[in-house]
């Protein structure tokens, strides 16, 4: 029997593949290769290029495989895109969802790990965030994944397949020997853009937001190592395979760094003075986020082996420095 990773060759897929066959699992993946990368995959890896929106597609990695559970990356994952282009995201990641539940059903597949996301909670109640807080995204990226977690409850409830989703706060960091990373064709997130400076692509890093009511004014976020975060997919696999039923987890560090505090530790990692430019807040941006992950570390018997914000940053340095310009192809 075989797992098919959905959106595989992307940043936290393709960490995830090289987990599932170090554990011996035998792996499969889709990737539409809009955002993701041939050449984060090992070229023993079974890739099917393709749109999972299109049940062609589906159908014919079901009938080729024999599959026992489907790992589900693939959706667009651009918080500002995603207040641009709204039905962009409703048609790729409600959509895909959608496609990939249908083949499921038609092929009596009954398990799936969905990659979701802290933007489901939008402006958080209190920190740190439990699973049972309210979820009223500020943003079509968060409300599409919300869409995809209900359409999940619901089809488990009437079709038998049982999920678990990972609520991912700020996923980092790469791979420990650098092979594969981060790589987006329009870099938003804080730790690439931060390395960017001492990699001499950027002049200064701007931080969005002085003004914020936190301790030094800037926001404050959960940054989780990707190789936590695919240890945790497979013990999602785990738990559902002994019976665990339908579950929804946060996965963080627990811990709360701040934008200063981050520039601060990168510097210390690269050993070079990073120029910073004061800039304003970003919409949307909430000022603290920060994960309870009691339950993924209770029920799943998952604990973050990398809660340490600077070997997060050094292993992103390791792969950036690596590869300045992400992956050539
Ligand atoms: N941020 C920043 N400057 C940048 C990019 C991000 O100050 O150039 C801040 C952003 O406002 C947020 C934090 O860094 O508070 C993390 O942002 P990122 O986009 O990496 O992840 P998010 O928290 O939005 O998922």
């Amino acid at each position: 029997m075989s797992v098919l990773i959905c959106g595989g060759a992307g940043y936290i897929g393709s960490h995830a593949v090289k987990k599932f066959v170090e554990a011996g699992e035998d792996v499969i993946v889709v990737d539409s290769l809009e955002t993701g990368h041939r050449a984060a995959l090992d070229p023993g890896v079974k890739l099917y290029v393709g749109d999972i929106r299109f049940a062609t597609v589906l159908e014919q990695i079901f009938d080729e495989n024999k599959i026992d559970a489907v790992i589900h990356f693939a959706a667009n994952s651009l918080v500002g895109e995603s207040v641009a282009h709204p039905l962009k995201y409703f048609n790729n990641n409600v959509g895909g969802m959608q496609s990939l539940l249908e083949a499921m059903a038609r092929h009596d597949v009954k398990r799936i790990v969905f990659s979701s996301t802290a933007a489901v909670y939008g402006e958080p109640t209190k920190v740190p965030i439990e699973e049972d807080d309210p979820t009223l995204p500020t943003n079509p990226y968060g409300e599409t994944k919300l869409a995809m977690e209900k359409m999940m409850k619901w089809v488990s409830r009437a079709d038998g397949i049982d999920f678990v989703s990972l609520r991912y706060f700020n996923a980092a960091g790469a791979i420990e020997d650098g092979s594969i990373g981060e790589a987006h064709v329009r870099e938003t997130h804080l730790i690439p853009l931060i390395l960017q400076v001492p990699l001499g692509k950027r002049e200064a890093i701007t931080i969005f937001g002085t003004d914020y009511p936190t301790e030094d004014g800037t926001c404050i976020r959960d940054y989780i190592h990707v190789l936590d975060l695919a240890d945790a997919h497979l013990k999602a696999l785990e738990y559902l395979r002994a019976g665990g039923g339908s579950n929804i987890f946060n996965l963080g560090s627990g811990a709360g760094f701040s934008v200063k505090q981050m520039i601060k530790a990168a510097e210390k990692v690269t050993g070079q003075a990073i120029k910073v430019k004061l800039g304003d807040r970003r919409a949307g941006d909430p000022a603290v986020l920060i994960a309870s992950s009691e339950k993924a570390r209770r029920v799943l018997g998952w604990t973050p082996k990398f809660d340490d914000v600077e070997k997060i940053i050094a292993d992103a340095w390791t792969w950036h420095r690596a590869h300045p310009d992400g992956y050539n192809d």
